[in-house]
């Protein structure tokens, strides 16, 4: 072979080390103190069209830079972000991340290993987050568990297990066709979208999913879920699963579980439990007693980026039998086989139990994390935003033009801007107006949601940056613009 006229090879990596590290020194120091001055900024403003316009510039086809790129980053990315860092965003349930959390990512990224299998350390470190994540929720140690993008694909692993392992014929090669009785599951009506996707997904159709009214605290009611399985079998459907709700997205209502897991072990039916973010209350010896029950669940989904406050994306899920599991996912043709030895060797095969094969190594900013600071903190961190949260209800109690519109069980406040001559109907018009408006001027941002009919500002804290004083800011700006638009008309 001629080997004179064969162009140089050719890689990703920087012609100079020594500029692509004075550069990483710079991103550093740069989002530091982002993250550093956070607070002295707007929480979130509209992007500007030009600034939206910016994107719709062609493939690069030609290099740029490393500079250029970083310059583009500095100029049209990090100015216009979603908010969620800053101490007062509290927007759906949303977290805020943390400094070495972000870079953790960065040193995952660089060992950039694949967590689907083999044997390698970052598969022992994920499995060391999960016994930690047991240690932490009180779930049984030999149980198995999986990280995941969050709450939506915990949900989908526990129920996907869930059905697979009630279901009274071999489901995974005969498929929800073959099914001899119509699965059904059950949870109340608060229960989060992701449930209903995952039942779809699950090809059990959403009619399968039995949405049970709830009591005047939210939680589900329990006569009207027995009922509910009572006639289902009955009429000849196959009852299932249950799902618990550990702190429900509107208002953070959590349903008896210890109850649920009775009815579950009485009927013969899979307890799942959606603790996206409720679930870590157990952190707080004083919330502890809210969440008896949820260490009886067969399948147990929380997030880490929520009330963990990692960065994204991270949640977990936990089953009780690992063979129900396994089982459930496993799925090994001979490019996948596990060694005894060598690099395709280990115990551990993360891909033997969700969905996905090629995996990132989401658990080493969980790991640092929870090294950092210990589970003690992320306890009272946890109870800190819930007497935030007991704060700023007193302080809605406290204002004639403010009314609170659900109980606060937890972190979630629901409420809204009230005039003694408005109707509901105009109540949400005047309420819907002054979120954005709120929003726009960058000073806070709740979300909303409707109770009973009434449009609701609705503060969900997951944020180890907001202060006392801040909900003290929140009330009195909500006030303003509601006299505003009320003088408006
Ligand atoms: C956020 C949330 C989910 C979905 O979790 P993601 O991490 O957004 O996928 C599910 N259930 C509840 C109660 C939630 O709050």
């Amino acid at each position: 072979m001629n080997l004179e006229n064969v162009p140089e090879e050719e890689s990703l990596d920087p012609a100079d080390w020594q500029l692509m590290r004075g550069l990483g020194h710079r991103m550093i120091d740069d989002i530091m103190t982002y993250l550093e001055t956070v607070r002295t900024r707007p929480v979130w403003q509209p992007i500007p069209e030009k600034i939206k316009a910016y994107f719709k510039q062609p493939l690069p086809v030609e290099p740029q830079g490393t500079e250029q790129a970083y310059q583009d980053f500095l100029d049209y990315v990090l100015p216009h972000p979603m908010g969620n860092i800053h101490p007062r965003f509290w927007g759906w349930v949303i977290g805020t991340g943390t400094p070495l959390g972000m870079l953790a990512e960065m040193l995952a990224a660089g060992m950039n290993p694949n967590v689907g299998g083999a044997d390698h350390v970052a598969n022992y470190v994920e499995a060391q987050v999960l016994d930690w994540c047991k240690e932490m929720l009180g779930y049984p140690a030999e149980s198995s568990g999986l990280l995941v993008s969050g709450g939506s694909m915990a949900n989908l692993v526990g129920l996907t297990v869930a059905r697979n392992s009630k279901a009274e014929f071999d489901l995974r090669t005969h498929g929800v066709h073959a099914a001899p009785r119509k699965m059904t599951l059950y949870g109340s009506q608060e229960t989060h979208s992701s449930v209903q996707k995952a039942i779809e997904l699950l090809g059990l159709g959403s009619n399968a999913f039995r949405q049970i009214p709830v009591n005047s605290d939210f939680k589900i009611d329990i006569s009207g879920l027995e009922t509910a399985i009572l006639e289902d079998r009955q009429e000849g459907y196959q009852p299932i699963c249950i799902i618990g709700n550990a702190g429900t997205v509107n208002t953070g209502a959590i349903d008896d579980l210890d109850r649920l897991a009775d009815i579950c072990q009485r009927e013969g039916l899979w307890f799942h439990v959606d603790g996206a973010f409720g679930a870590l209350a157990v952190l707080s010896s004083e919330l502890r007693p809210l969440l008896v029950g949820m260490e009886r669940a067969d399948s147990l989904a929380f997030d880490l980026h929520k009330w963990m406050y990692m960065p994204y994306e991270v949640g977990c899920a936990l089953v009780r039998q690992e063979e129900d599991h396994r089982r459930t996912f496993s799925l090994t043709p001979d490019y996948l086989t596990h060694s005894d030895r060598g690099l395709a060797g280990g115990s551990i095969w993360f891909s033997d139990y969700g969905v996905q094969l090629s995996r990132g190594f989401r658990a080493l900013k969980v790991w640092m994390s929870m090294k950092e600071h210990g589970a003690q903190k992320y306890g009272r961190l946890i109870q800190q935003n819930v007497d935030q949260a007991r704060y700023l209800a007193s302080q809605v109690d406290d204002m004639s033009e403010l009314q609170l519109l659900a109980p606060v069980p937890l972190n979630i406040v629901c409420f809204r801007f009230v005039a003694d001559n408005l109707d509901d109907e105009s109540l949400n018009d005047l309420n819907k107006e002054l979120l954005i408006d709120l929003h726009e001027s960058g000073v806070a941002a709740p979300s909303y949601t409707v109770i009973d009919g009434k449009y609701a500002l609705r503060v969900a804290i997951t944020n180890h940056r907001s202060k006392r004083e801040d909900f003290e800011v929140l009330v009195r700006e909500v006030i303003r613009l509601g006299r505003k638009l009320l003088h408006s008309g």
